[in-house]
């Protein structure tokens, strides 16, 4: 893509001020920030708010949706710790910034969003930046992906009123699951850990707001 926008040096400082934002906040895990320098987070958001691409701030990406606060997906990826021998299931893909931070640091993606435009244009950045360990789905993340199950860690980013137990099912020995469980506006951040049949749940952050998850096992899409 010739001077594409992989190439913007105007972007490295920001990057740079991003990441001691984040380090403000109290992420200090050094792989996690790393992967943070990694990924050109302005390639996976709308022309018209690249500028603000490296605020840590929801971004507004169309379709009613935002590309999530970095600080908030650090902390996903600082508690997950995803191995580059895992598996990882991702309900919506959103920008598709958070699947490239995934997947640089497991073994391979599957990431399922329910708009498929975004899904495209997730598609379109990841292939900028030549991601090829991602598998992109379009549909309802609440019902999982039962071909690639049992995954090692699950990453929720939008918030529903329970924890669709299709996703718990899907969760390896061993894995773990961050997920915003609560009412449309506000939420609790629940951490699912399965140890052979034992399967734990524990709030790690009150009050955080990602957008609605919407589906069969979640939200109904229509009315509101
Ligand atoms: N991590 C993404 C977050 C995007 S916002 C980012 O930083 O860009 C959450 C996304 O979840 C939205 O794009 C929304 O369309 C999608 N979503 C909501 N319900 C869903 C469902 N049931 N299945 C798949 N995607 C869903």
């Amino acid at each position: 893509m010739g001077a594409g926008p992989l190439d913007d040096t105007r972007f490295v400082g920001y990057r740079r001020k991003l990441i001691e934002d984040i380090r403000a906040r109290g992420i200090d895990d050094l792989e996690t920030l790393q992967y943070f320098d990694r990924v050109p987070r302005h390639l996976f958001l709308p022309e018209g708010v690249r500028p603000r691409a490296y605020e840590d701030a929801p971004i507004p990406i169309g379709f009613g949706q935002t590309a999530s606060q970095p600080s908030l997906q650090a902390y996903y990826l600082s508690l997950l710790q995803p191995q580059r021998t895992e598996k990882v299931l991702e309900i919506g893909t959103g920008s598709g910034f958070l699947t490239a931070l995934l997947a640089l640091c497991s073994d391979r993606v599957y990431s399922v969003e329910r708009v498929r435009e975004l899904s495209v244009r997730a598609r379109v950045a990841l292939d900028a930046m030549a991601v090829q360990n991602v598998a992109l789905m379009v549909g309802d993340g609440t019902i999982g992906w039962k071909k690639y199950q049992p995954f090692n860690v699950i990453v929720v980013s939008a918030g529903g009123p329970s924890i669709p137990s299709a996703l718990v099912d899907q969760l390896a020995d061993g894995g773990r699951m961050l997920i915003p469980v609560g009412g449309r506006d506000s939420q609790e951040l629940v951490h699912v850990r399965k140890t052979g049949f034992l399967v734990t749940e524990d709030v790690v952050k009150d009050d955080v707001t990602f957008v609605p998850l919407l589906g069969q096992f979640a939200w109904k899409a229509e009315g509101g």
